[in-house]
């Protein structure tokens, strides 16, 4: 058995591993990134990067569908799966070249292939090979699809986002599970794509959204395209000859038996703790046996053990495992030394059509009785007109009383681009009326932004903040 003895170890060679590899390093000291493998992240290899290429093929595929609402008619459109799902491909190994490229640059002793687990607060053991003495530890182990124990037998009919990706060509159908970010992103590019698919969700919740008004829209939005099946109580799946048959049951009651080419598990995804036997690490867990931590520091507990990215579920998305890592590796390479890091404001985006975005506070997460709304509906806004992209809604929240822009959710044209806006504003903690006094160009669909914060406005100037004082303070009230 090796022994290495280093300052920092990171486990996970990943888009929150690699950040905390290069911050802790930054320190000084000897630093260990370990990786079980493959290399390549999530977000380049099965992530973010391959879906985006999926939606935009689908996107192709949709507008040149669509052209014939302008007049313009591009004939009849042909979907050649193997060209779609080649370029996919392609480019995918293109991104997950340059972070491989990334991890070679990386100093061959400060890299260990192997599965870790812990072995002591401070010691690890990478698979029977080498133990590892740290003084500090990063964990940067990601996240994995969470697979229906119900629905093994189904054997290779039953895939994930990894698979997907591999396809060398398109299925004739795909029953979708789940209608999270992953459902609606892969199940509505494949949809565009000639796939017939069908998405199941237990509930009625569409995406990360909370706002009743959104998740309505955005429900009416996709279901007028999608085979959208929401309130599903039931759902069986065997393998038949040549797929798997489906049974189903929605909320009312009345059972369906389809035959689908392939069931995709898009019904969220679980922290990789698994086998990393953190009950040897002496951190506390919640129930969901994630270690507790500091979400500005990253610290676990008071230990020598900081978290970042997708394993610790807090908000499971790129830019948050980078800044995580970041903070997370700093602190492990500056250690005692220990520092609030920068969280930014909560940005989500789905990039589903139309596109669904949370920014700020969540409409669930708000204060009751503390806040006002502001709304637009795209359907009569300008250049969402203009461009035949007029449907969806966007809800802005701003704070009674100090009249503070608190966040939104949407769905609609651009969201991206409205979501970026907005996110810049709250974290810049501007007033409403500060947002009003910025430029807006014509005809834009920001424009649609200023609409709703003049309703925005007209509440905060029409609605008296709640009294401070509790009840107790204030007899009589
Ligand atoms: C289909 C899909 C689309 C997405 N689209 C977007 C998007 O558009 N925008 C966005 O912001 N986010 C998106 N995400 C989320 C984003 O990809 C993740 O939040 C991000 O990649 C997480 O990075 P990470 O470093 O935490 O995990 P990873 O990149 O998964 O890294 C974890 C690493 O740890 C390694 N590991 C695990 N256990 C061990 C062990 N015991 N020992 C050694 N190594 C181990 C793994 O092999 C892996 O390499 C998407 C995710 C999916 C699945």
């Amino acid at each position: 058995m090796k022994i290495l003895d280093v300052d920092v170890a990171v486990i996970g060679a990943g888009s929150a591993g690699l950040t905390a590899y290069r911050a802790a390093k930054s320190h000084g000291g000897k630093v260990l990134l370990i990786e079980r493998g493959p290399n390549g992240t999530t977000c380049a290899r099965v992530g973010c990067m391959p879906s985006k290429l999926l939606i935009a093929a689908a996107d192709a595929a949709y507008h040149a569908a669509d052209a014939a609402g302008f007049g313009v008619h591009a004939g009849p459109v042909r979907i050649d799966g193997e060209a779609v799902m080649a370029r996919v491909r392609a480019e995918r190994d293109r991104f997950v070249g340059f972070v491989l490229e990334g991890v070679e640059a990386i100093d061959a002793s400060d890299r260990l292939t192997g599965s870790v687990r812990f072995l002591g607060p401070q010691q690890l053991q990478v698979d029977e090979h080498t133990v590892v003495n740290a003084a500090r530890i990063v964990i940067a182990t990601g996240s994995s699809p969470r697979m229906p124990e119900q629905l093994q037998s189904l054997g290779d009919r039953l895939i994930d986002n990894e698979q997907l990706f591999n396809w060398t060509s398109l299925p004739e159908s795909v029953a979708v599970l789940g209608t999270g970010v992953v459902g609606l992103e892969l199940g509505q590019a494949l949809h565009r794509l000639g796939v017939r698919v069908t998405l199941f969700g237990r509930g009625e919740n569409i995406g990360p959204l909370s706002d009743p008004e959104v998740m309505r829209s955005a429900r009416d939005c996709l279901g007028d395209e999608l085979d959208l099946r929401l309130g599903n109580q039931r759902f069986d799946a065997q393998r038949d000859n040549d797929g798997v048959l489906v049974q189903s049951a929605g909320a009312d009651g009345v059972v369906r038996s389809e035959h689908f080419s392939l069931v995709l598990a898009a019904a969220g995804r679980v922290p990789n703790l698994a086998g990393l036997q953190l009950e040897h690490a002496g951190l506390e867990l919640d129930k969901r046996g994630i270690p507790h931590f500091n979400r500005t520091t990253m610290q676990c507990g008071s230990s020598t053990i900081f978290i970042a990215g997708d394993v610790d579920a807090e908000l499971p998305l790129l830019h948050e495992a980078v800044d995580q890592g970041r903070i997370a590796g700093n602190n492990a390479g500056g250690f005692p030394d220990v520092q609030a890091g920068l969280r930014r404001t909560p940005l989500s985006i789905v990039f589903c059509d139309p596109q669904i975005a949370l920014v700020g506070q969540r409409f669930s997460d708000l204060v009751p009785r503390r806040y006002v709304t502001g709304s637009l509906s795209f359907v009569e806004q300008g250049r969402s007109r203009v461009m035949r992209q007029n449907r969806g809604v966007l809800r802005l929240y701003a704070e009674l009383g100090s009249g503070r822009f608190l966040g939104a959710e949407m769905v609609g044209p651009r969201a991206e681009h409205l979501a970026h806006l907005l996110a810049w504003a709250c974290q810049n903690q501007m007033t409403v009326t500060q947002m009003l006094e910025m430029p807006f160009y014509h005809p834009v669909v920001e424009e649609g932004v200023r609409t709703a914060l003049r309703h925005l406005q007209q509440a905060l100037e029409k609605d008296v903040p709640e009294i401070e004082h509790c009840a107790d303070c204030t007899p009589g009230m």
